[in-house]
């Protein structure tokens, strides 16, 4: 697979569990607001357009609103981006956009595989950014065939066949001659291997 395909499915995969990660979050703090203690605390001041004292249900509606929960913002400004990525690939659908666009990455041009991979990428960032503590990721052993560095680390988003490593040093491939051991060189695509690619090189050096 080319490597702009690796790192489309591998961001994506990432970006899909950091939606779900935004979506915990909302429904957590709604659950929060919910208790009584919640409503004294968050919503103070609000209550009489929502139609007095003790009234759960408008207070709840109120931080589902866009305007009032950033973080249910995000989540839409996320879903809006996907579905715009899968409506110029696909017929307009009401299934979730990542559910459409997951089947079709490996059918793209790589060029578009890398424009998907970047904005996948960057919508992760706008989450990562919003939530507390971004989860980490999985140190891989070895050294980057690459660069040398040992940095590897591993991508496990994903369904296990599709778990990906890549190098933390950021080094990108030099093309033909280059000595990553990629599958498909690509000058100036970062780095990126299946992670059962990368066991079975390692396998051969070691033996
Ligand atoms: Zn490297
Ligand atoms: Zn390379």
């Amino acid at each position: 697979m080319h490597p702009h395909h690796l790192h489309a499915h591998t961001t994506a995969h990432t970006l899909d569990t950091a939606r779900r990660r935004l979506a915990r979050t909302i429904a957590t703090r709604r659950q929060v607001v919910d208790q009584p203690d919640g409503l004294r605390s968050s919503t103070l001041g609000r209550r009489s357009s929502l139609g007095g004292h003790g009234d759960p249900v408008g207070t709840i509606a109120l931080l589902g609103t866009r305007e009032h929960d950033p973080l249910a913002d995000l989540a839409q400004f996320v879903g809006d981006r996907l579905a715009a990525i899968a409506d110029q690939l696909t017929p307009p659908s009401p299934i979730d956009p990542m559910t459409r666009l997951l089947p079709l990455l490996p059918r793209l041009q790589p060029r578009a595989a890398n424009v998907a991979a970047r904005c996948f990428r960057m919508l992760t960032g706008r989450i990562d950014a919003a939530l507390p503590a971004p989860p980490r990721l999985t140190a891989w052993p070895g050294d980057c065939p690459g660069c040398g560095v040992r940095l590897l680390q591993l991508h496990d988003a994903g369904p296990r066949d599709h778990w990906t490593v890549t190098c933390g040093a950021g080094c990108t491939c030099t093309g033909d001659g280059c000595p990553c051991q990629m599958p498909i060189r690509a000058q100036g695509v970062t780095h990126i291997w299946l992670r059962t690619t990368l066991t079975a090189t390692t396998d051969r050096k070691a033996a």
